[in-house]
Parts: structure tokens; sequence; C-alpha cells
């Protein structure tokens, strides 16, 4: 490989909106068999919005209450909702984040959960015939929260996030590339399904928690492949820097795009296929 024609490639690919770290980066997402896409943020628009709520008062209260002190999107969504009704924010007396599963509060004397499945198994809270509930938000590609207060199951609250336009066209493009396209996502298996049919993806790992995200990515390498990784945020930056290319979106956190090898401009999936190509036609043009 003569500097000149990477240095060529890698300016070629900067004025597209793709940011190389370095030339070696260019040389080595020429040799890619494998990428993996996390879900939030990168294959979905990453704003999700609170689409159905079934609770009393008190519960959307002391849920919103609590989620004000978490940075998780989905936090973000339920702030929003509860603002929107009006509802009165209340002091929070203890804050716990449990990444993966959701948080623990106490509030006004009350201890409040809220999160997934997993967190209410841990605490044996009774969700009883709301698991059909469950089941339907995600099958639609929802992501639903049980709450509970107390002990007691009290509410469960779905959210959406869209899939970017561009997404199914990008991944695509990656298949014919002759890729292997692989999703990967703390959310649980079905929603994650269902966002994965939208995309056209059909290798999915979910239920991952933010600690083994870099596991998953050493398990593909172990098969003998170059991976990509494909990430927006703090808990992607582990994976990011164990593939052998970690791509970063730039409408993501400063953590991944300081993890990663390179980042697409705007988060436009599309980009990826291009950094491809355009690392394809430079490594070609040396031979
Ligand atoms: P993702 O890969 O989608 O960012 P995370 O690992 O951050 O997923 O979270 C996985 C799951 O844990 C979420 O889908 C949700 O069910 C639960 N969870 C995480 N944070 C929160 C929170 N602040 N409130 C409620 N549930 C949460
Ligand atoms: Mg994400």
């Amino acid at each position: 490989a003569t500097p000149t024609s990477i240095m060529v490639g890698t300016g070629r690919a900067a004025e597209n909106g793709i940011l190389f770290k370095g030339g070696e980066h260019l040389e080595r997402t020429h040799q890619l068999d494998a990428i993996v896409l996390d879900k939030t943020g990168t294959i979905t628009k990453g704003k999700p919005e609170v689409t159905d709520f079934s609770g009393d008062e008190e519960a959307l209260q002391l849920l919103a209450s609590g989620e004000k002190g978490s940075e998780h999107p989905l936090a973000g969504a339920i702030v929003a909702y509860a603002t929107e009704k009006a509802i009165d924010f209340v002091e929070v007396d203890e804050f716990d984040a449990i990444p993966g599963h959701g948080i623990e509060v106490k509030i006004s004397g009350k201890h409040v959960l809220v999160g997934n499945r997993k967190l209410m198994d841990d605490h044996h809270i009774d969700i009883g015939a709301n698991e059909e509930k469950l089941v339907e938000f995600e099958t639609n590609g929802k992501t639903a929260m049980l709450i509970a207060i107390d002990g007691e199951y009290r509410g469960i609250v779905a959210v959406a996030d869209t899939i970017k336009e561009t997404a199914p066209q990008a991944i695509k493009e990656l298949q014919e590339q002759g890729l292997e396209v692989i999703m990967l996502t703390g959310d649980n298996e079905r929603t994650a399904q269902a966002i994965a049919k939208q995309v056209g993806i059909d290798h999915v790992i979910a239920q991952v928690l933010p600690e083994e995200k870099a596991d998953k990515v050493k398990e593909i390498q172990a098969l003998d492949k170059k991976v990509a990784m494909v990430g927006d945020g703090v808990n992607d930056a582990p994976a990011l820097v164990t593939a052998d290319i970690g791509i970063a979106i730039g409408t993501g956190t400063e953590v991944a795009i300081e993890a990663a090898d390179l980042t697409i401009l705007g988060g436009e999936l599309l980009l990826i296929p291009k950094a491809i190509k355009i690392s394809h036609a430079t490594i070609k043009n040396i031979r």
C-alpha cells in the first residue's frame, strides 16, 4: 500500500463525511467479514416516544420522577410524556441505575422499580396477566417497561423509536458487499427481532448487558472473522475499541467517537457501505 494512495482514499472518504482517524483503518476496512450494529441510536433514530401507558396517576408520578435522574434515552421519553400530562414531579431520596435492567429509587418513603422483566424477576414482582401486554408491545417493536411500587406491579409504559429512513438500504448494500450483518442490543429479544425485520437483518444478539458487548465482538472474531462495530453510546465504547474497525455515529456520544477508528457524519448509515467501497477501490488500485 502506498502512503499516497491511502491519503487519496481517506481524503475522498472525508469529502463524503467519512472521517478516518488514520490510513491504516482504511486498509483494515477493506478486509471486513462482518459488521455488528447497535440498535438504539444507530439503526433507530434514538429519540424514543411514549406510545402507551397503563397505570394510575401515582404510578406515573413516581415513574417519571424516578426517571428524571436517569440519562437513558428511555427515561427522556418518559419524562417528556409526564411533563406533557402536567404531572407534578416529586423529589427522589435515593437513585440507583441498574445497567441493562432499569432503575431502583426511593421516593416519598416508597420503593419504586422501573425496568424490564428481568428487573421484576430479580425482585420477585408478580406481573400476572400483564405479561400478555408486554409481549404485544414487544412484538410491535416497542420497548415496554414495568413499574412496581413497594413490591407490587403498578403499571406498564411502552416506548417506540423509529428506524432511520435509509437503514434498510444501507443494510442491503452491506449484505451485497458480502458482509455478515448483525444487530446487537440490550433490549429484549422480541423487540430486537421486530426492529431487525424492519431493516432486513436476520442475525440478532439481544439482551446483552452493556459490559458484555465487547465480548460478543470477541466471539465473532474467534471465528476468524474481521469485525466492524457501529455504535453511538457510552455503552458501545469498549466494543468499538475491541472490533477490528470501530465506527462511531457522528450524532452519538463523544465517548463513542473517541473510541472509534472512523466516524460517519450525521449518523447516515449509507456512509458505511460507501466507506467500504472507497476502501476496496483504494486497496485494489495499490495491488
Ligand atoms: P440499549 O442497547 O437499547 O441501549 P440498555 O442496555 O441501555 O439497552 O438497556 C436495556 C434495557 O434495560 C432497556 O431496554 C430497558 O428495558 C431497561 N432499562 C435500561 N435503562 C432503563 C431506565 N432508565 N428505565 C427503565 N428501563 C431501563
Ligand atoms: Mg445506542
